[in-house]
């Protein structure tokens, strides 16, 4: 698996579960989400009212299932967790609304994976606090409808596009979570070493920074890989020294490119001029998925410029050329 891939890697869980905020006061960045955030939960506890649903949406390792703990922390109620492809039957949520109490809240991960018969037992759930079930087969079937304590359902989805509309319209707050800045998860690393008990130069902080693609996941595991290189090759503590040399071992790059964003970026402009070319082609010529490249590394690559996508495929930029200590091609291009 590649270091600086946004999901969620057997490596990391344990550090995760350490290193989770565990209050909005400590989630770092993303203000907007968490400004807003702050006042529907204050106005939800004042009224003593589960919080409206929740659909949090943006590229894997940014912060939505933190985000969703966080939420029913400050709620002060239960929180249980699932995903999308794991409720496989309508009676699998019948279950899970069941057993919740009053203002829980249910996450579920990769809502846009919901099987189409589940979603449908979602909207009355979601609308009305009630659950429409039916008793009896053939003619003499009929629905019954069963209250259900009001609940908030927080859904997270690295893919919003593929939510249907009527599953979309029913959440009543709707928040991308962007990419980090440098400085927002030189301050996430600088704050995990110390509860990982290493000290970290500030520079060296930021020099991890640079290379997590925006992405706090990335910087915790990078954090982790350098602090082994540091207590192995020097005498634990984080200089820039150890934390660029680690990095470079890694194989990751000053702007946090890995040998497979430079395989894509040089197919593209050795075997296309640099595009445009479409997402199928560039993942067949190197031999990755389209879903893969679309949801996980392209979303970085735009995001920082070293590519563009137009309406005819996608561009290699002028700025990705000279990262990559290529000459651009003649005319225009
Ligand atoms: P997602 O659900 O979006 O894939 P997670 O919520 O699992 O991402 O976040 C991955 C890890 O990144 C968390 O365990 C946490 O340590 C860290 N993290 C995410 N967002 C923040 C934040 N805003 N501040 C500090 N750490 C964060």
């Amino acid at each position: 698996d590649r270091i600086i891939s946004a999901n969620l890697m057997m490596e990391d869980q344990a550090v995760e579960l350490s290193l989770r905020p565990r209050y909005l006061s400590e989630y770092i960045g993303q203000n907007q989400v968490k400004e807003n955030l702050k006042v529907y939960i204050e106005a939800a506890k004042m009224r003593n009212e589960a919080l409206d649903h929740v659909l949090l949406y943006g590229p894997p390792g940014l912060g939505k299932t933190t985000l969703a703990n966080i939420i029913a922390n400050e709620l002060g109620v239960n929180l249980r967790t699932t995903s999308g492809p794991a409720i496989e039957r309508p009676g699998d949520l019948a279950a899970l609304l069941t057993n919740l109490q009053e203002g829980d809240v249910l996450f579920i991960d990769e809502i846009h994976r919901l099987h189409r018969t589940v979603e449908e037992v979602m909207y009355p759930a979601m609308e009305d606090s009630a659950l429409d079930i039916m008793i009896g087969k053939g003619p003499s079937a009929r629905s019954v409808r069963l209250d259900l304590p009001p609940f908030t359902l927080i859904g997270a989805t690295t893919r919003a596009g593929l939510l249907s509309a009527p599953l979309r319209d029913r959440f009543g707050v709707v928040s991308r979570l962007e990419f980090y800045g440098v400085e927002e998860l030189a301050f996430i690393v600088a704050r995990n070493a110390d509860t990982l008990n290493v000290e970290i130069f500030g520079d060296a902080a930021e020099e991890i920074a640079l290379r997590a693609r925006g992405t706090p996941r990335i910087a915790n595991r990078l954090l982790k890989r350098v602090r082994d290189f540091a207590q192995v090759r020097g005498d634990g503590i984080i200089t820039p020294e150890i934390a660029s040399e680690a990095l470079t071992r890694l194989q990751v790059d000053p702007r946090g490119l890995d040998s497979i964003d430079h395989k894509m970026l040089k197919a593209m402009i050795q075997n296309f001029r640099g595009g445009p070319v479409g997402l199928d082609t560039i993942a067949a010529t190197i031999g990755e998925e389209s879903q893969t490249i679309e949801d996980v590394y392209e979303p970085y690559l735009l995001q920082s410029g070293f590519i563009q996508r137009t309406p005819r495929g996608r561009v290699v930029t002028a700025q990705a050329y000279s990262h990559l200590g290529l000459p651009m091609p003649e005319n225009g291009k």
